[in-house]
């Protein structure tokens, strides 16, 4: 089968590799019809996230159930499916207390209390290194799905693949981002970061009742899609100071809510590069120190980007001044995912307006670079596998 193959940072590549198989009776195989690329994709595609073995990358698809295990009861052969990024077995501890992304039983080789730098990671994630247990992912024709009757959400309306797919991870992730930041209604609320998951925040905020929403990037052509399909007040962080605006704008206080949809890999300076070599340290607490400067006394600071690795100077003297909650982590899809699934059915919300490329697999490693580089207005990448991925992806693009 095809499959877009990590080789090294910067090098992925479609290559033909061994179909996905059955390995456990709890095992499903699914085959792709839609597939995205994640922010977090570029944090192995840039080197920040080690994998030395070549490896399927995505864990972000969808498709149709091809195969069961023997131990599978719920899912059919034909079953129209997402499968939300994080994999969990479903009745462990940490799994009953709505906590996939902790599984103690995805991820048995690497899987640990401590969360260290290079050991004792959390559960398992589909095509996210060996450190998350090693899983192919989904930018595949083909995907073994393990724990088929927890993760995997049947999809049973007319819905299109596009419409349904950022149900695996985006939005779920921009939907508790909100969550943590306990918006009720009434808020003001400031997403730092407008890739797809800072743009799945603020529709996310608005929806649940955010009285302003301010998002902050550097890439204006992100920023244009904030204001326009988000209805986002924007600011430029080249342009202007987005802790003084923020201010500005809320008497002085700074906002309820900020959230750092931003992570590790977050624009900096030549003496902040310099700075990490000297600290031997990677990526930058940037995003995170504005949410904590641009945030109220008393608010919350809600952290989705991705930080891997310890850094020093971390403001705690500040975070403890200003009486700040702050939460972090990994988007515990299976908790929220049927509810988001009606959110969708409902039309309560919209997620495919942020599709800019629609993709055959064969161009992954187009993809990931455009992505990556933010090239030719690239905002999020979905690729269409299978023989007639080539031919879904021109009819889909000639739509967009
Ligand atoms: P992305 O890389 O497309 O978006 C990041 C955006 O931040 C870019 O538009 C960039 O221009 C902007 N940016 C860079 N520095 C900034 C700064 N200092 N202030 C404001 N904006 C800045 O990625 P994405 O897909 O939107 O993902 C965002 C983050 O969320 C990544 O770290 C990703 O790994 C993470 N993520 C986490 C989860 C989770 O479960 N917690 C799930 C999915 C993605
Ligand atoms: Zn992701
Ligand atoms: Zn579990």
């Amino acid at each position: 089968m095809k499959a877009a193959v990590f080789h090294r940072p910067g090098k992925i590549s479609v290559d033909d590799v061994p179909d996905a198989s059955l390995k456990d009776p709890q095992d499903a195989i699914v085959r792709v019809t839609a597939t995205a690329i994640c922010g977090s994709d570029l944090h192995m595609y840039n080197g920040f996230i080690p994998q030395v073995r070549p490896m399927v990358m995505g864990h972000e698809f969808m498709g149709v159930v091809e195969e069961v295990g023997t131990g599978i009861s719920k899912l059919k052969v034909g079953d129209r499916v997402i499968v939300p990024f994080p994999i969990a077995c479903g009745g462990c501890f940490f799994c009953a207390h709505n906590l996939p992304g902790h599984c103690e039983y995805s991820n048995i080789e690497k899987y640990g209390p401590e969360g260290g730098l290079l050991t004792q990671k959390g559960g398992g994630m589909f095509g996210y290194s060996d450190l998350y247990g090693g899983y192919d992912g989904g930018q595949a024709e083909y995907v073994r799905v393990p724990f088929a009757d927890v993760g995997p959400r049947r999809i049973d309306s007319s819905l299109a693949d596009d419409q349904v797919l950022f149900l695996t991870d985006i939005f779920p992730t921009g939907y508790t981002a909100v969550d943590w930041g306990g918006v009720k209604g009434g808020e003001t609320v400031a997403v730092f970061g407008c890739g797809p998951v800072g743009l799945m925040a603020q529709k996310v905020a608005w929806a649940r009742g955010a009285r302003r929403v301010f998002a902050v990037d550097l890439e204006e052509y992100r920023l244009t899609m904030a204001r326009e399909v988000c209805r986002s007040e924007t600011i430029n962080l080249h342009q202007q100071d987005p802790i003084e605006v923020i201010r500005e704008l809320t008497e002085g206080r700074g906002a309820d809510v900020c959230i750092d949809a931003v992570g590790q890999e977050a624009e900096r300076s030549m003496w902040e590069r310099i700075a990490n070599v000297v600290h031997l340290q990677v990526g930058s607490l940037n995003a995170l120190r504005m949410c904590l400067s641009a945030v109220r006394r008393g608010g919350v600071v809600s952290v989705v980007g991705v930080y891997a690795v310890p850094y020093d100077n971390f403001p705690l003297g500040q975070i403890f001044d200003k009486g700040i909650t702050l939460r972090l982590g990994q988007a515990p899809v299976h908790a929220c995912v049927d509810d988001l699934l009606q959110w969708v059915e409902t039309k309560k919300i919209r997620l495919d307006d942020i599709i800019t490329h629609r993709l055959p697999l064969s161009a992954a490693s187009h993809a990931y670079d455009i992505f990556n580089r933010k090239q030719d207005g690239c905002v999020k990448v979905v690729m269409y596998p299978g023989e007639t991925g080539e031919a879904e992806a021109k009819d889909l693009a000639g739509l967009a």
